[in-house]
């Protein structure tokens, strides 16, 4: 039991959250390992949406709406962490949800796929195949989903695969809070912030967005001035961290 009264009390009640995902299957360990880093990164920029992330997310919130077949790739960490918002970010931008995981096992599949059911989620079914410039298992993806997708939804996605799904031609919206990693740099738009936060947000944006607005905030940015822009604030809460 966590008292609630824990100055870091959420975020241990996650860990907990987690800690019994991967006792269930759903996370790998390395899934839990990705976490910490996450956190890390979540505390230099002080667990809140920074001004650059929210720029990001109304730009990814667009490209969802503004693409002909936006699919979600959604892997254990994203779905033990986010299944509802999840649910909600479908609703609002019509997109497919593919369940694509790292540590693939049709055991994992299954059981993600029926979390993010139980939350609302309509899942895309079918047989993957190897359709990504990838060894092994990490080229799988369904034809009908990520295959055929032209705007893909990452959230905490390797740097390998993301660069994969660029090179093969996809706009890809990453959801990173290191700024500094592969994916960060490779995506075509990168959101540096906490999952939680970031499918709301987008959500709110894909409700909230007028028609003509779309396209401008689909086309409106540049992912080298938004990973600076984040860099340059967490930069600034460092230097007055101590004051
Ligand atoms: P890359 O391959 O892109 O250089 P990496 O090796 O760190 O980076 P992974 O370990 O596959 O990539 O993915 C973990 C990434 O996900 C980390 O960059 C981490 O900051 C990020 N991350 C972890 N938890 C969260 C979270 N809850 N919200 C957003 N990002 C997260």
């Amino acid at each position: 039991m966590i008292p609630e009264d824990h100055p870091r009390y959420r975020s241990l009640q996650v860990r907990e959250h987690l800690a019994r995902c991967a006792a269930e299957g759903i996370l790998s360990l390395e899934g839990l390992t990705a976490h910490g880093r996450g956190e890390a990164f979540d505390y230099l920029i002080g667990e809140k949406t920074m001004e650059s992330a929210l720029r990001a997310e109304r730009a990814a919130a667009a490209l969802l709406l503004c693409a002909e077949r936006p699919v979600i790739s959604v892997n254990g960490n994203t779905a033990a962490l986010a299944a509802g918002s999840i649910a909600l970010l479908q609703q609002a931008s019509n997109a497919a949800v593919e369940v694509n995981l790292f540590h693939r096992t049709e055991e994992r599949t299954r059981k993600i796929t029926t979390l993010l059911e139980r939350h609302g989620v309509t899942v895309l079914e079918g047989i993957p195949e190897r359709l990504l410039p990838l060894s092994h298992d990490r080229a799988l993806c369904l034809p009908r989903g990520i295959g055929s997708a032209d705007v893909v939804l990452v959230p905490l996605e390797d740097g390998d695969r993301c660069q994969a799904l660029v090179d093969v031609g996809k706009t890809v919206i990453a959801i990173d809070l290191n700024p500094l990693s592969r994916t960060a740099m490779t995506a075509t738009l990168t959101i540096v912030d906490e999952v939680t936060r970031a499918i709301p947000q987008m959500t709110r944006f894909c409700r909230a967005l007028a028609r003509e607005e779309v396209h401008l905030c689909a086309t409106g940015y540049e992912n080298r001035e938004l990973l600076r822009s984040a860099i340059r604030e967490i930069q600034l809460r460092l230097d007055h961290a101590l004051d």
